[in-house]
């Protein structure tokens, strides 16, 4: 059986995006295919991806029973997933009673059979790979511009950059003004931050 590099599972309230507030297990596999960097990116990557454990899909699944036998979303993210998602872990998981959500940074085009699929894009628009999504995600900072992307999405979001754990009050009242200004995108604020949690 194939093992993923999985970097942490934990259960968690979604903090971001349409589906904000709603719990759901976090499956974060290690690795990235990026580095994104204040200098290319706009801002340092504060994921750590690098730690790892090998898992079967059954030892995923013993595990998210421990945490709750109750919960049916898992959210896939990284590092960067679309690395090791596949078919048959989509399958498994779906043969389990769970529906996937997943967190990419779209450079990457997806298998098919995901639940839920959020770019939120760290590449050049030329370099997104994944251009269908049921939401696409920007972070903003302080100054910049509203997206012009290649993605189509049912939900187009604006998220302003924290510096920390802290969120600008400029920063946050640029992307309002943004948002405003441009009413296909709707604002979402990290607020798992704001709430303390993971
Ligand atoms: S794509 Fe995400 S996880 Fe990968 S380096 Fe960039 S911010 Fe970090």
């Amino acid at each position: 059986m194939r093992q993923y590099a999985v970097n942490e599972i934990f259960y968690s309230l979604q903090g971001e995006g349409v589906r904000a507030g709603t719990p759901n297990f976090f499956l974060r596999f290690a690795g990235c295919n990026l580095s994104c960097k204040q200098e290319t990116h706009g801002f340092d990557c504060d994921t750590e991806f690098i730690s790892s454990r090998k898992m079967t899909l059954d030892e995923i699944s013993d595990e998210l029973a421990v945490l709750s036998r109750e919960c049916k979303w898992i959210v896939l993210s990284g590092g960067e997933p679309g690395l090791q998602i596949d078919g048959e872990l989509i399958a498994g998981l779906h043969g389990l009673g769970y529906r996937l959500a997943v967190e990419t940074n779209g450079s990457i085009t997806l298998p098919e059979g995901l639940d839920w699929i959020t770019v939120s894009p760290k590449v050049a628009e030329h370099a997104i790979r994944q251009t269908t999504a049921n939401e696409v995600k920007y972070v903003r900072g302080y100054g910049q511009g509203i997206p012009r992307t290649v993605v189509e999405a049912e939900h187009y979001v604006i998220s302003p950059a924290f510096e920390g754990e802290n969120l600008p009050k400029r920063t946050l009242e640029w992307c309002i003004r943004l948002v405003k200004e441009n009413p296909a995108w709707r604002l979402s604020v990290q607020q798992h931050k704001i709430w303390s949690i993971r």
